[in-house]
């Protein structure tokens, strides 16, 4: 049984007092045995908001850098964010991809110190809105696991949280459809499966990112194949983050 996981990427959001607070009011959540929280603050907020964190809700960084360590001014190396208290590192994100022409093997680069650092990659991949209305998404979402993840071992793949995002989606308001994210975290799952084993396939958790509100989140959530969110906008209001992780049937 894969556990839901909500996860809140905070962009570069929030001042050090709100992302205190927020975290504080995440944090003061009784424990639920049905889901993980996760928070993704700005990488300045990183050791505050994970003191807050502690065991009930992972901190994860947004980004890291591709080296392992040396003379890289103003990156931060997964190392680094290892030992400031993060868990989790979101990798491939759209908007790093897009704005900060990271491709899939500097992607494929940063899931590797990741996963040396001993944190767990929640890799990002997803498709424009020319791609799904040419139907490539599926082409598209193959490519970016083959180039970025499918040369991992079998047990190093078993630390990665895939989290499937459609461009189109993020921000816009423009949610997939039950059915759209159904279909691709199967097609995912089934391609996890032939790479690997049908074993790491059904334990990968593949978390649906994009739009994502405490009133679209049940229907997503129903879906076989969708193991929680990845969440952007509404992960700043705490009522609304809270809300999409309430909605996850218990
Ligand atoms: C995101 O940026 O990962 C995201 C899903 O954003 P939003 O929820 O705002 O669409």
């Amino acid at each position: 049984m894969r556990k839901k996981l909500i996860a809140g990427n905070w962009k570069s959001n929030l001042l050090l007092s709100e992302a205190i607070s927020l975290a504080n009011s995440i944090a003061a959540q009784p424990i639920s045995t049905h889901y993980e929280l996760a928070v993704f603050p700005p990488e300045a907020f990183i050791t505050s908001v994970a003191s807050i964190c502690n065991t009930q809700v992972f901190t994860g960084a947004q980004n890291c850098s591709m080296y392992a360590e040396g003379a890289f001014t103003g990156e931060t190396t997964a190392r680094q964010l290892q030992s400031a208290g993060v868990q989790m590192v979101l990798t491939g994100h759209s908007e790093r991809r897009q704005l900060f022409g990271e491709t899939n093997s500097v992607i494929q680069q940063k899931v590797n110190k990741i996963l040396e650092a001993g944190l767990t990659p929640v890799f990002c991949c997803g498709e424009m809105l020319p791609a799904r209305q040419a139907n490539q998404q599926n082409q598209v979402v193959l490519q970016q696991l083959q180039e970025s993840l499918f040369h991992l071992t079998e047990s190093d793949f078993g630390k990665v949280i895939i989290a499937y995002e459609p461009v189109w989606a993020i921000g816009t308001g423009v949610v997939a459809s039950p059915a759209e994210a159904e279909a691709m975290h199967a097609f995912i799952r089934n391609e996890v499966a032939q790479k690997y084993s049908t074993t790491t396939a059904q334990t990968l958790r593949i978390l649906y990112g994009g739009s994502v509100k405490p009133d679209n989140a049940q229907e997503l959530f129903s879906c076989n194949n969708v193991d929680g969110a990845l969440v952007g906008g509404a992960s700043l209001k705490v009522a609304d983050f809270l809300g999409i992780a309430h909605s996850i049937n218990q």
